[in-house]
């Protein structure tokens, strides 16, 4: 089946419009790259044809590559993967710029037919690129459209002919933020970013392209870097302000990215490079370092965790298999800090929402937070005051628990106390329909255990928020022993509708994601007792891709927590609680008033703001330092292993029953190194033999949290990944 058509009409204008069967949003083929060069040789041979109209007939033009494309150029090259791609890269290169040249003499730059590209709505990656090369871009005022190069957030960059054009058209310093932080914007925004041509009604782009197409010259067919005299805007690196500006660029690239990410590394090559050499030139080192970058295990890694799986669960993938479960009501007990943000969140995506405190100020205050992040949002031309009132509207603060009656769903944030939240949990009940379900936010306490106070355990589920609600993707579901579907299909539905990303596990002390998360923490602490130096554990976490270091992360969440959690653990282990010189330190910290962040004082110093200033200098007098230090990759590795081991203990018992969950979840959840894919993906990428081999010497050095679980072992003598020996779940 064709996935563009060719249509011409008396005017000479050749219409292609892309419309891949079966999807959507179009994306760009193996099949396509062939069928589009076709029809772009047709309309330049054909005499009657005077210029051409690219464009969709679905309501995007486009949402970017086949994945599967970059696949086969790969797997047809056979033995030699990285000509395949590189190849294959060429090829799109050829097509792009033809239609760039469009014919035109290549001395006079005359004779060219005009090739306009008109956007009905988003136009995302390859679907920015083509456009790019052709004429002039046009779009519609479309309000839910976004166009950009979004490449960068999946682990590769633009490697058709984006990077190399957008830098050309807008200079480095223009192109920066769209080509390294992958922004996406309305096309307004990008009109008056210089990024595409026009900005007009729906319902005249088409009119306004032919117009374009029937009046074009031959000098409005000539992209400033094929014209004589072209100068990159703000300068290529030899040029004094171009040398500033790529100086900066490199420098910014790597504070933010500390090294660990090959793409945007690979990006500023071809950028820097592609600079100083002609077009064709260019594009062909892009088409290098995108090669480059496309056999990098991360870039497979990143794309499968954060786009692919990502889109799997968020599509339901662990769904069961029962009716729709949409929350049309929902009920809120405990308008605290958890409370307020599921308030919120759920009242923006368009649910009614009663949210009960036990006083009713509590209640107002609940729903102030509310208040003031739509507020933020006006700042910033995000929201609009409609949207504030009708937001705010849908919020019920009261104390009175018979207003809960009609709501399908009702999430507890009360004290972390099990008494408190049986209390609730019965109240809320006798309230509440039959068919409603009852939602847990506990971070610590089991499902199972909480159920007991239940009339209704099956339809008693946790569903586990991460903090700040607003800000933080992740939902964990967490499973009780008694959970029955529909509850889980309704928590399922409710985070669909909040537009985050959900896992489903089972119950088990921590769960999926804190069960890892205090590890992490726990290492560095433990390293500050042996008198490792505290700098050297939070630069390691952060060079190896941990967004913040694990003496930072337990600032932020408080060190009295940390206590809380440390108490109850020990009181439920008894003799087999590890974590005793852990302790030793928290304690000591608590002791001396140091509670992190919210009291200016914790591992690290705070000013009056409460800005870090620091690590805190008195940490070396309570802990002095060892005479010899680990080097930096000795702390890395326990930095990382403790966190992915526990993640394969998770999956060795039965709380993480897929590794996409164990892989999304470890990034959206705790920001585990997302260059390696996520632990699963990171211990892949290291291969099972070696991550055995490793783990065994840190267990020799540091003790039996390191020891490497079974499940590991045995894939390192099969020779098996986690990719291939979980690829039923993952296909499921
Ligand atoms: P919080 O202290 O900020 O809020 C708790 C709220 O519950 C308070 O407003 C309190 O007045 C109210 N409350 C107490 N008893 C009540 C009752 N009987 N009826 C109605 N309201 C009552 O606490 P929080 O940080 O929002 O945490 C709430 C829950 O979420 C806890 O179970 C916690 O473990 C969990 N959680 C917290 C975080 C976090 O980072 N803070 C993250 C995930 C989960």
């Amino acid at each position: 089946m064709p996935e563009f058509h060719y249509a011409t009409d008396a005017d000479g204008i050749a219409t292609i419009t892309w419309d891949l069967p079966g999807r959507s949003m179009n994306v760009l083929t193996f099949e396509g790259i062939a069928e589009l060069d076709g029809l772009i040789d047709r309309a330049l041979a054909d005499d009657a044809v005077k210029g051409v109209i690219l464009t969709s007939a679905k309501k995007d033009f486009a949402g970017g590559m086949d994945l599967n494309a970059l696949a086969r150029m790969k797997a047809e090259a056979g033995d030699d993967p990285a000509r395949g791609l590189f190849d294959g890269i060429m090829r799109l290169h050829g097509v792009l710029r033809k239609i760039e040249r469009a014919g035109m003499d290549p001395k006079t730059l005359k004779g060219g037919k005009p090739i306009v590209a008109a956007l009905p709505g988003t136009a995302a990656g390859i679907g920015l690129e083509l456009p790019l090369a052709c004429h002039r871009i046009i779009a519609a005022d479309n309000p839910k459209a976004k166009i950009g190069l979004p490449e960068i957030l999946v682990g590769i960059f633009p490697g058709a002919g984006g990077t190399t054009r957008l830098v050309r058209k807008l200079g480095a310093m223009g192109a920066a933020p769209f080509l390294l932080e992958g922004r996406m914007q309305a096309p307004a925004k990008m009109k008056a970013a210089g990024v595409i041509d026009e900005v007009v009604a729906p319902e005249d782009l088409m009119a306004r392209a032919r117009d374009w197409v029937l009046s074009a010259k031959d000098a409005d067919l000539v992209k400033p870097w094929d014209a004589k005299g072209y100068k990159m805007p703000g300068g290529t690196p030899y040029h004094p302000a171009g040398f500033m500006t790529f100086v900066g660029a490199s420098a910014m690239v790597m504070g933010r990215t500390m090294g660990v990410y090959p793409a945007a590394k690979a990006l500023l090559s071809a950028v820097y490079e592609g600079a100083q050499v002609p077009f064709d030139t260019a594009l062909r080192i892009e088409a290098r370092w995108f090669t480059h970058v496309l056999l990098n295990p991360s870039s497979g890694a990143m794309i499968r965790s954060l786009f692919l799986d990502k889109e799997a669960l968020e599509k339901g993938a662990n769904r069961p298999d029962v009716a729709d479960m949409t929350v049309r009501k929902l009920g809120v007990l405990g308008a605290g800090m958890m409370g307020a943000g599921i308030a919120h969140v759920a009242a923006l995506a368009g649910i009614e929402v009663v949210l009960i405190d036990a006083a009713q100020e509590a209640a107002e205050k609940g729903k102030a937070h509310s208040e003031s992040l739509l507020d933020k949002g006006m700042k910033r031309g995000k929201v609009t005051a409609e949207k504030k009132a009708e937001v705010l509207g849908r919020i019920a603060p009261t104390t009175d628990y018979a207003r809960l009656s009609g709501c399908d769903l009702v999430v507890e944030a009360v004290f972390e106390d099990p008494k408190v939240k049986a209390e609730v949990t019965a109240r809320a009940e006798a309230a509440m329909g039959p068919e409603a379900v009852f939602a847990t936010n506990t971070s610590t306490l089991p499902i199972t255990d909480l159920a007991r106070a239940s009339q209704r355990p099956e339809r008693f589920i946790g569903i586990h928020f991460f903090s700040p609600v607003d800000k933080m993707m992740l939902v964990e579901i967490i499973k009780g022993e008694e959970t029955g579907p529909e509850a889980v299909a309704k928590a399922l539905d409710f985070v669909r509708q909040i537009r985050k990303t959900p896992i489903v596990v089972n119950d088990a002390r921590f769960f999926y994601a804190n069960r890892c998360i205090i590890p992490y923490i726990n290492e560095g602490i433990r390293m500050v007792a042996e008198g490792v130096a505290p700098a050297l554990i939070e630069n390691a976490a952060r060079m190896v891709g941990m967004p913040v270091g694990p003496l930072q992360l337990v600032d932020e969440t408080s060190i009295d927590l940390g206590v809380k959690i440390a108490r109850a653990t020990r009181a439920a282990m008894g003799e087999a609680y590890p974590d005793g010189a852990v302790d030793e330190v928290l304690f000591a910290m608590a002791d001396n008033g140091r509670l992190g962040r919210k009291a200016k004082a914790g591992f690290y110093a705070y000013d009056d703001a409460g800005k870090r200033t620091g690590l805190w200098d008195g940490l070396a007098d309570h802990w002095p330092l060892a005479a010899d230090q680990p080097d930096l990759t000795e702390v890395q590795e326990r930095l990382l292993y403790v966190q992915a081991l526990e993640a394969v203990r998770a999956l060795e018992a039965g709380v993480l029953t897929d590794i996409r969950e164990g892989n999304v979840g470890a990034i959206l959840g705790w920001g585990f190194a997302p260059w390696s894919g996520g632990p699963f993906g990171w211990l892949d990428i290291l291969g099972a033999r070696r991550a055995v081999d490793r783990a065994e010497a840190l267990a020799a050095a540091h003790g039996d949290r390191f020891a490497p679980p079974a499940i590991l072992r045995d894939m390192a003598g099969k020779g098996e990944s986690f990719e291939t020996r979980f690829a039923p779940a993952r296909a499921a």
